[in-house]
């Protein structure tokens, strides 16, 4: 199954699709990992990607969908949630073809909300390590000892682009050109709306149920 899960930064998707993969077996593929790990490469697309990231802005459109295309051609069949792609409407139709040329089908969409204030409370107090896979919040969801993580004891860095002054930048581009998915999700009858407020586990709860009703809309649509 490909599961689709957007909403604005700092929502959860990172959290959720850590427990989504840890819990029901999918693969993680989040583009803000795979361009922030090109560019600690040093590659040429983490070159071309760099800039726009620091200063809070979408990487073009066909940057990103290439880096995409290139991914699922070599997934094995397995599922997958997709982090912080589509962000934009063109994006979307782009996977679309993608998913006709490669004979995939889209489970569903995930939207997770947040209100604004808390967004900005979540990505400014937002700590991890180097390669994102363990995430603390100073005062949410604080580590053991101040700074370091409390699995790998390797220091603790904040994201150039949760720094205060790239934050509105970032949710600038948010409203601009990812909110509209939802209209775009909704039109094309997929997209479930779940409250990102509660625990990770409270919010994983409803995940869950939703990818549960997109298997089930899954299998009665294989049978009709
Ligand atoms: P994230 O880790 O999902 O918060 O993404 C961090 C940054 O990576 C974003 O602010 C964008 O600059 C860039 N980025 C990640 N995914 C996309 C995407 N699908 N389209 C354009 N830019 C993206």
């Amino acid at each position: 199954m490909i599961l689709i899960l957007f909403g604005p930064p700092g929502a959860g998707k990172g959290t959720q699709s850590n427990l989504i993969c840890d819990h029901l077996g999918f693969t993680h593929v989040s583009t803000g990992d795979l361009l922030r790990a090109a560019i600690t490469d040093k590659s040429e697309l983490g070159k071309e990607a760099q800039d726009f990231m620091n200063r809070g802005m979408l990487v073009p459109d066909e940057i990103v969908v290439r880096m995409v295309e290139e991914k699922l051609k070599l997934m094995d069949g397995s599922s997958i949630v997709f982090d912080g792609f589509p962000r934009t409407v063109p994006q979307a139709l782009s996977l679309e073809s993608i998913f006709e040329k490669l004979d995939l089908h889209l489970g569903g969409a995930v939207f997770l909300e947040v209100p604004n204030h808390l967004i900005i409370r979540r990505l400014a107090g937002r700590r991890q390590t180097p390669d994102g896979k363990y995430v603390y919040h100073i005062e949410f969801n604080p580590p053991k000892k101040v700074g370091i993580c409390d699995v790998t004891g390797v220091e603790l860095i904040q994201r150039t682009d949760d720094h205060e002054d790239v934050i509105s930048a970032r949710l600038e581009a948010y409203s601009k050109s990812t909110a509209p998915l939802k209209e775009f999700y909704k039109s094309r009858n997929c997209l479930k709306e779940v409250s990102g407020e509660g625990s990770a586990e409270e919010v994983f709860y409803e995940v869950s149920q939703a990818i549960s009703f997109f298997k089930n809309l899954g299998k009665k649509n294989r049978h009709a």
